[in-house]
């Protein structure tokens, strides 16, 4: 009780190579073949205590959509009750408790991940989700565990904020945690998203109610086993699978419900804008609403930018994880001197990614999630090849007789304007729109006007002038921003993460900032000589 503590200064957690003859190589394969070989019940989390509804869906692996991995319980509006009472329950207690204790859960979680448990979690990513390991590694291990890590730090800085004294008087700031309880509603294609929604609040103090993405549900279980193995007291998260309608419509009519913690699609955003703005009578304080959406991430390619790098950049930044990331470089303009160095090794680079299932680790494509995302992004091809306005130079080939498989497709719209230039499409699949050199200043005007989205954004150039020029012209463009490398893979601490316009309140994952949404400040004043005449000077006679 009596010391100040001080958290370990974060580093970033190493990333592991999975290389031939690595032991987290054989660990992860070890573990890969024993996930797969047996259906995981998961239940319900309320208060602590496991819930079976009874009423079940599957969890498959998308790479093979006949394999099923889990069976898991939804939660109907009884038990959404329940999860916000057992949520409220807790809230006194893990409000009040000392800062260091909170944190100290979430920084075990991080080394419990860092050991015992990453190959765990890793291949429940790989299988639900369909990763490779490197992408499982990036997200389910080093994300998690720099988002705690960090947090813990950013908790320490904020609860550090104090303001100014006179003599005689103490001022003190106290961060409070939101009265009533946060609404975590997570994606599917990032399980360290699932973990920070609901576990970032819960280390300022907060208690929430979280419903994971149905299209996640091993990893997410697996996540909250984990929280549970550090400590955290019942009842402080939640875990409601379930009806995503019918599960935030009881969450956002009850007057307890403080904040929302959310990262999906826009039109899932902007619904639930609505719904919050409808009740807001209801609600006991101000809900804060916090959300990360989608985008339409751009490459923008200038004449004296290096083709390879180019090249290499569009192919990572397009189709890692099958481009189902929400900074996936999904539309890219390419000058018209470039194209025709560019065109040949792009088109034979993306054809040769290999594609498959994640047990074999030469495969650096994967399936897209389910079967509604597989006949989104079909959509989009067939439309292209039928169109006068694209064409389709390379993949475009969509198979779901064993798992969810499109390959990796780039589209050459004619058109700046044309569908797959401005539609998130969430899959493998980029359009490059191909601008005559003199027209760099009409292009950036495009890449800034042509989506509804300003996520992630990335320029190439080698002049230092024009670098400059395309930074200011491009100022609302992204919440993200690259010179002359891929508009992916943000790392805690390093390129805190967020976009604005239709991609989200840029409330910055994986920051301080993203802290702040989560507290509710109270500034005390203590008198030390409390004064006991009214009167002031100026009052006197002359
Ligand atoms: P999604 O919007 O379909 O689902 C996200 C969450 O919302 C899930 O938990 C889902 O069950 C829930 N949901 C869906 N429809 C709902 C409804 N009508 N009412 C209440 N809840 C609902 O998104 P997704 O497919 O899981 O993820 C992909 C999207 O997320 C993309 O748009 C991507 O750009 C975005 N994303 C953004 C970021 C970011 O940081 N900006 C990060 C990851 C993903």
């Amino acid at each position: 009780m009596n010391g100040i503590p001080a958290i370990p200064p974060p580093v970033n957690e190493p990333i592991f190579s999975y290389a031939p003859g690595s032991p987290e190589r054989a660990e992860l394969q070890a573990e890969l073949a024993r996930q797969a070989d047996q259906v995981v019940d998961i239940p319900l989390i309320i208060g602590g205590e496991e819930v079976r509804t009874g009423n079940t869906i599957d969890v498959v692996m998308p790479h093979d959509h006949g394999h099923v991995i889990a069976t898991a319980h939804m939660a109907g509006p009884d038990e959404v009750r329940r999860a916000i009472d057992a949520a409220n329950a807790a809230h006194r207690e893990w409000s009040m408790m000392r800062w260091e204790d909170r944190v100290a859960v979430f920084l075990k979680v991080a080394s419990l991940l860092a050991g015992p448990r990453r190959a765990k979690l890793n291949a429940a990513t790989m299988l639900g989700q369909s990763k490779n390991a490197f992408q499982a590694e990036i997200d389910s291990a080093c994300e998690i565990i720099d988002f705690f890590r960090f947090g813990a730090h950013f908790a320490q800085e904020i609860y550090g904020k104090q303001p100014i004294s006179e003599p005689g008087e103490w001022n003190r700031a106290e961060y409070r945690a939101l009265e009533g309880f946060v609404y975590a509603v997570s994606p599917f294609n990032f399980t360290a998203i699932g973990a920070n929604l609901p576990g970032t609040p819960a280390m300022m103090g907060n208690v929430s109610v979280w419903k994971p993405s149905l299209a996640a549900l091993l990893s997410n279980y697996y996540v909250m086993e984990l929280f549970d193995e550090a400590g955290l007291p019942p009842g402080v998260i939640n875990f409601v699978p379930g009806d995503p309608v019918e599960v935030t419509k009881v969450v956002m009519e009850d007057s307890s419900f403080a904040g929302i913690h959310f990262t999906g699609s826009t039109t899932v955003f902007r619904s639930f804008w609505k719904t919050i703005g409808d009740n807001i009578a209801k609600y006991r304080s101000y809900p804060r609403i916090v959300g990360e959406t989608g985008g339409k991430d751009f490459i923008a390619v200038h004449p004296s930018a290096d083709v390879t790098a180019v090249k290499t950049a569009i192919v990572r930044g397009a189709f890692e994880y099958q481009g189902q990331k929400c900074s996936a470089a999904s539309r890219a303009y390419i000058p018209e001197s470039m194209w025709g160095d560019l065109k040949g090794p792009l088109i034979e680079e993306t054809a040769s990614l290999s594609m498959g299932d994640v047990f074999d680790f030469s495969n650096f494509v994967n399936a897209v999630i389910d079967r509604k995302a597989f006949d989104k992004i079909k959509g989009y091809i067939e439309d292209a090849k039928a169109s006068d306005d694209a064409e389709v130079i390379v993949g475009g080939e969509c198979d779901d007789s064993v798992g969810y498989f499109v390959t990796p497709t780039i589209i050459v719209a004619h058109r700046p304007d044309y569908v797959t230039m401005c539609d998130e499409i969430f899959g493998p699949v980029i359009t490059l729109y191909i601008y005559p050199d003199a027209e760099w200043e009409e292009t950036l005007e495009l890449v800034d006007t042509t989506s509804e989205y300003a996520l992630t954004g990335a320029i190439f150039a080698k002049d230092r002038r024009v670098i400059r020029h395309a930074t200011n012209a491009l100022y609302q463009s992204a919440g993200n921003f690259y010179i002359n490398d891929k508009p992916t893979g943000a790392v805690v601490g390093q390129q805190p993460f967020g976009g604005a316009r239709g991609s989200g309140t840029n409330d910055k994952a994986g920051s301080m900032f993203n802290l702040l949404r989560w507290v509710s400040a109270r500034s005390i004043k203590e008198n030390f000589v409390s004064p006991t005449d009214y009167t002031y000077p100026f009052l006197e006679k002359d």
